[in-house]
């Protein structure tokens, strides 16, 4: 059998009386996209601290390619490029410098440093910005570049750490394109966010953490499935009555109905047709709507039902 790429049991963290990770167990094959999606807080910036033995840990193990990760493994660490979530590059380098130094690191053979950077460069966009210094560059530029600093050596594995937070629409979906480029060339990736939709868009497979703990893992399919939200569907209803709100919950599949600001919204659970029955039961009451959608279960729904939170923070 292939050796896991990452394989983490049992790994605890503690900052003093706090427990980031508690008994986090996770296993990361060749080839995926692995995303780490929970809220802030949950823990993803200590994995992946832990992961590249930046942090002590306090109980449990963490290996990669199969052996034991150590401060000092730079065998190992040669493999790994690393994105980490605040931005790390030298104000007194330029965009074409940077990725240099930070390319030079893993390769000392000049022509193809040279060929790993231009690379590096063109994968990012940064073609027209090379001579320009980091606080000239736009928020999703910087991004941009910190990237390039940290693939263009062409490692194994990569590791995001919310590559995509306060990045311009245009940038955002460069990177998560980039992403998908890097694993068809070869690359497994590890992704953390908090965004839901892009965790969606671009992982093979997902761990969802909350207060340090991997509650689910499974691709969007199966994590969806795990959950009781089939369909959600959503009318536009000026007026309803307390008893139509009783009825429609009694209809088959319906579990859940919600009716606030002229919005009605239904919870089923699974099942063909819901919208035709809940359609059907509101002419024949002669009750009148306007917009009408329905909406497959979000990895929201997977997490709220999990946890009884919602997985955005309002600031979002
Ligand atoms: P995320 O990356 O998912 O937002 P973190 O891994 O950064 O979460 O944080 C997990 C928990 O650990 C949070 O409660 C955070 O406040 C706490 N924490 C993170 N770093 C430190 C630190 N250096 N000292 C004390 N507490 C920390
Ligand atoms: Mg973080």
């Amino acid at each position: 059998m292939a050796e896991h790429v990452i394989q983490i049991e049992n790994l605890v963290k503690r900052y003093k009386e706090l427990v980031a990770l508690d008994h986090l167990n996770l296993t990361v094959e060749e080839g995926e996209v692995f995303g780490l999606l929970g809220p802030n807080g949950s823990g993803k910036t200590t994995v992946i601290s832990c992961i590249l033995a930046l942090l002590q840990f306090d109980k449990g193990s963490v290996r990669v390619f199969g052996k034991e990760m150590q401060p000092d493994s730079y065998d190992i660490k040669r493999q790994i490029g690393v994105v980490l979530q605040n931005v790390a590059v030298f104000e007194e380098l330029t965009v074409q410098e940077n990725i240099d130094y930070f390319c030079g690191l893993y390769i000392k053979d000049k022509r193809e440093r040279k060929q790993c950077v231009e690379e590096a460069v063109h994968f990012s966009g940064l073609e027209d910005f090379r001579k320009f210094y980091p606080k000239k560059l736009s928020g999703g530029l910087l991004r941009r570049l910190n990237i390039a600093c940290g693939i263009a050596h062409k490692p194994k594995l990569i590791i995001l750490d919310e590559p995509t937070v306060a990045v311009d629409p245009q940038s955002r979906n460069r990177i998560l394109e980039g992403i998908q480029k890097l694993n068809q060339e070869g690359a497994t990736i590890i992704y953390t966010s908090h965004y839901m939709e892009e965790v969606e868009q671009i992982c093979t497979r997902i761990a969802i953490l909350d207060k340090g703990r991997c509650v689910a893992t499974g691709t969007k399919e199966e994590l969806k499935a795990m959950i009781k939200t089939g369909e959600k569907i959503h009318l536009e209803i000026w007026e309803l009555k307390p008893e139509h709100l009783e009825e429609l919950r009694r209809l088959r599949h319906v579990y859940q109905v919600d009716y606030r600001e002229g919005m009605l919204e239904i919870r089923c659970s699974g099942g063909k047709h819901n919208l035709v029955h809940i359609l059907d039961y509101l002419a024949r009451q002669e009750i009148s709507f306007g917009r009408v959608y329905s909406e497959l279960p979000t990895l929201n729904d997977v997490f709220l039902e999990i946890t009884g939170k919602e997985l955005r923070d309002s600031a979002d």
